[in-house]
This record gives C-alpha cells, structure tokens and sequence, in this order.
C-alpha cells in the first residue's frame, strides 16, 4: 500500500475519461491513495471535483509559484480558503518560490520574485490560520548556488511552530535537508531517483530517516525508469518506491508501511 503524494490529476495532460483508468492503474499497483495539487484557483477546484469523484483520491488547493502573475482575482486568497474548507482537501498547495523560469514578459525578475514570495507568505498565513499545512515548491537553475531553496526555508523556518511543511520533489543531498527536517517538516522524493545522472539525490534517498520524507510521481511530469519520457501517472510510484528501497537496504513492505504512515500524519488521513 503506497500514497502519492503529489500529482496533478487536474492537469490537461489527462481526460476526463482516461482517469478512470488512470486512477484504476494506480489501484492496481497498490497505490490506494493519492493527493492531487492545485496551481491555480481553477486547477484547485477542478482537483476538488476529482476527490468528490474517486473515494481514493484527496486535494490541496493553491496558487503554484509560476501561476502569480495570472491571478487577479483580488479575493483569491478568500477564494483559496472557501476551497480549503472542503472536508477533502488535505492541504494547502502548491505554493513556494521558483528561480528556474525567466519572468513573464512585462515582468522584471525582482517584480516576478517579489509577487511569487507575497503570494507565498499570503498561503503560509492562511494555512496557519485554517491549520493546514504545506505542500511547497522551489526551483534553483543550479544545484550549485541554491538561492531559492535558502529563500524558502528562510519563508517556511518562522511557520514551524504553526505548521508542518513538505518541500517537494528534493534534488540535493540529506545534509541540506537538515534544517527543515530538524523542525519537524518533511521532504519527498519523485522519479528523479530513477535517473543515473541524480546519484545525489538517491545517495539522500537512501540516507534519509524514515519518518521525514514521503514519496511522489508529481505525476503527470518526471516518470521513473522504465517509463522515463512518457507521461507520468501515480501507479508509477512503485518504480520509485522499490528504487528508494533497494539504496536504504529495506524492503518495499517496509518503505511503503513508513511512508505512508508519514502521509496519513501530514494529511490527516484515516
Ligand atoms: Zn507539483
């Protein structure tokens, strides 16, 4: 039994028809739950209607980093709360900071930054507020100077009393974890590990402590090996679940029963 923790079943990468078998692939592989995130205010609802649709099937709703500028919706911070109270939506996201994509036209870098860290503190706030916690996203152009995930945890590090925070799809060693991790929040690994250019990143895998990382496809993007280049789906966590497994010398039984013990705490889940 495995819980994605992150995907976009929302995405228009899937019709609606194909879900059902999408959803139905995932049952299959053991994946019996699965949290489907939000990028906008419509992508959040629309996350919504797929959790009312498949028992399996739980949302966080947010506005994503990369989709700042095309709010205007002056209330939305209202809208995202009227969401949020949904009974199952699970947590708040994606929300976070993303230094890999240039800025929009019309907008500088530092205005583009400046909007992506106000609207990120606004949903911080918010989920404080409604008791939710975070699923977060940060994107460096290179692992070599890490701007983005140091301006991310400097937002996230002040919520640790209020909040527990997820900082998705890790692509650095354990060490950097530490910080966050050490506060009570967690990191989570995607089909990255798979791949033989990210040995780093397995290397974090295998010496991360259970109980403060989860796993995810971020489905319908980064699919594992074997199926690296075709469009992700949650079934697939098991590729990577059984890669993480192998580097920590545990058993896929005893990875799946941790990580979704993790899961079930940060979500809620029963
Ligand atoms: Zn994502």
């Amino acid at each position: 039994m495995l819980v994605d923790s992150h995907c976009h079943l929302a995405s228009h990468n899937y019709s609606s028809e194909e879900l059902d078998q999408v959803v139905a692939n995932a049952m299959d592989q053991g994946v019996t739950r699965m949290v489907t995130i939000g990028t906008d205010l419509e992508d959040s609802a629309a996350c919504i209607t797929l959790a009312e649709r498949f028992p399996g099937v739980y949302a966080a709703v947010g506005i994503h980093p990369c989709s700042v500028t095309e709010i205007d919706a002056e209330d939305w911070s209202g809208q995202i709360e009227q969401l949020a109270n949904h009974p199952k939506v699970v947590a708040i996201g994606e929300i976070g900071l993303d230094y890999f994509h240039g800025a929009p036209e019309g907008w500088t870098d530092e205005d583009y930054r400046d909007r992506q860290m106000a609207f990120f503190n606004q949903q911080l706030e918010l989920a404080s507020r409604l008791g939710k916690n975070v699923i977060v996203h940060n994107r460096d152009r290179s692992e070599k100077d890490r701007p983005c995930w140091n301006d991310t945890l400097q937002a996230v590090l002040p919520f640790s009393e209020k909040l527990r925070a997820v900082l998705h799809c890790h692509t650095s060693d354990w060490e950097s974890a530490k910080p966050l991790v050490d506060r009570g929040h967690l990191i989570s690994f995607t089909g990255i590990v798979t791949y033989k250019s990210a040995a780093v990143v397995l290397e974090a895998a295998g010496a991360a402590v259970a109980g403060q990382f989860m796993v995810e496809t971020d489905a319908p993007y980064l699919a594992p090996v074997p199926h690296r280049g075709s469009r992700c789906e949650p079934g697939y966590i098991r590729d990577t679940a059984e890669c993480i497994a192998k580097a920590r010398n545990e058993s896929i039984e005893s990875l799946a029963a941790h990580t979704t013990e993790t899961a079930e705490q940060f979500f809620g889940l029963s």
